[in-house]
């Protein structure tokens, strides 16, 4: 489908989009429409920026008639507060002209002001997991009028520990609803869930092209040690003007919290920091503040920053490699966005040669080097994992695709040990999946 025209949306649909100026749906939004709509449940793999908001709630929309029932009939599941909010905004936008009652309930907030505003009715409801189960169990809002559930970003949300509120809520639903399911990666947890509460699902499969967006500038850092990519930090990020939105990747809380410390000594003001160890409300005050430009700089680790809608962000700093090249694709796709020019930064140490080797065979291009700026100190400090006697290779194989969220020390004794180990076949591995963009449910689906 090219146009929007060809989805064949009703009047009220079609204006709110052409309002919001959108032409051409995007792929998975041209891939999704046809089969949601079929009412067949599905599996998507999908990144956030990709249109995949649009390309569930389109469908679900289009076929919502007017209700003046009072519980829902849409639900969309998300992992945090910042989607919810971000979400409930967009089908706002969407649903300009329509009758359609939308609410986002979230924790951090007051309940009771929730569960009064349930009371009111509600047509679609966007919800993080742990408020909803605390407001569905006490009988305020009942799901068994849901006939659509959209579950987003499910990985993050199986990072964030909610698989147990997820079953929970699947148990209190009718069995006769469309499930439709969102995740950036596939992993063994979200096959489980699939297997067990969805029937014969279609998969839905946009390849994540391994070219990088022409208006990044990409440059990279050979760097010493984590304590000296710090004062490499804190010497670029002097430059107030050329650095002026600065989003930092970090994997592992430990670490961002250990880069946050640094960074204050110089830049406390324009400093914020997120990761899951953060309470939503000290999250969502975070990136507020960047948002509204109060900050300059934001710390986040993959999961945290993959569901924000950012804009305008001059530089994406990797601070460390990412193991798998394609969260380095996720992260760098952050900046340069809607035909601006933005600018990556990767910062790599020795141990981490290969997973920038690996990026590199995957966007079959070489990064430019950036020589080391002389008047940056070398730092002989080290982290706990730096020094040789930590160096323990456990659990480095059932671990090595959680490169998310790891703690710090994890995070480079895996390193070191997948160095070891992995090389070559890992860098196989991910040619195979962006040549051929496949994954182990693709299998069972039946289209990709
Ligand atoms: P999402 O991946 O759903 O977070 O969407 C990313 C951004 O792209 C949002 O700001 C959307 O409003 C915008 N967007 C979604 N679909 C389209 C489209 N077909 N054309 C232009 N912009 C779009």
């Amino acid at each position: 489908m090219d146009t929007f025209n060809d989805f064949k949306l009703n009047n009220k649909l079609q204006d709110a989009i052409d309002e919001l100026g959108f032409t051409t749906p995007t792929p998975i939004q041209s891939e999704a429409y046809p089969v949601i709509r079929s009412g067949k449940n599905v599996v998507g793999i999908s990144q956030t920026g990709s249109g995949k908001t649009l390309a569930f709630m389109l469908p679900l929309l289009n076929d919502l008639a007017y209700s003046t029932q009072l519980s829902p009939r849409i639900l969309v599941l998300v992992p945090t507060r910042e989607l919810v909010v971000q979400i409930v905004e967009q089908i706002e936008l969407f649903t300009k002209y329509m009758n359609v009652r939308i609410l986002g309930i979230y924790g951090g907030t007051n309940i009771n002001t929730q569960k009064q505003a349930v009371a009111q009715g509600v047509d679609v409801v966007v919800a993080t997991p742990g408020r909803l189960y605390d407001i569905v169990i006490d009988g305020s809002l009942k799901l068994k009028t849901v006939k659509k559930v959209v579950i987003d970003e499910v990985d993050v949300m199986l990072d964030l520990g909610f698989r147990f509120q997820l079953n929970n809520l699947f148990e209190l639903m009718q069995e006769n609803r469309q499930n439709i399911m969102f995740s950036a990666t596939m992993t063994e947890e979200i096959e489980e869930l699939i297997g067990e509460f969805f029937i014969a699902p279609v998969q839905i499969a946009i390849a994540l092209s391994g070219t990088p967006l022409d208006n990044i500038e990409q440059s990279v850092y050979e760097v010493r040690n984590f304590y000296t990519k710090v004062n490499l930090l804190i010497h670029l990020l002097k430059d107030k003007e050329e650095f002026n939105k600065v989003l930092i990747f970090v994997s592992g809380k430990r670490n961002a919290d250990r880069i946050f410390e640094k960074l204050t000594e110089d830049y406390s003001e324009e400093l914020g920091v997120i990761h899951s160890n953060k309470t939503q409300n000290y999250r969502f005050k975070a990136i507020e503040k960047y948002e509204e430009g109060k900050t300059r700089i934001l710390i986040a680790t993959d999961v945290m920053a993959r569901g924000l809608d950012l804009d305008q962000i001059s530089h994406v700093i990797n601070f460390n490699v990412p193991a798998f090249a394609e969260n380095y694709m996720h992260r760098i796709g952050r900046t340069g966005r809607a035909e601006h020019r933005g600018k990556s930064i990767l910062l790599y140490k020795e141990a981490e040669v290969e997973y920038k080797e690996a990026i590199e065979e995957l966007m079959d291009m070489k990064i430019p080097v950036i020589k080391f700026p002389v008047e940056v100190e070398i730092s002989t400090q080290k982290t706990p994992d730096e020094r040789p006697e930590n160096y323990v290779f456990k659990n480095a194989d059932r671990n090595a695709k959680k490169d998310v969220e790891a703690g710090a020390s994890f995070h480079e004794k895996k390193l070191k040990n997948q160095k070891t180990n992995q090389g070559g076949s890992y860098r196989r591995e991910i040619t195979k999946k962006y040549k051929k963009p496949k994954t182990k449910s693709g299998k069972k689906g039946s289209k990709k």
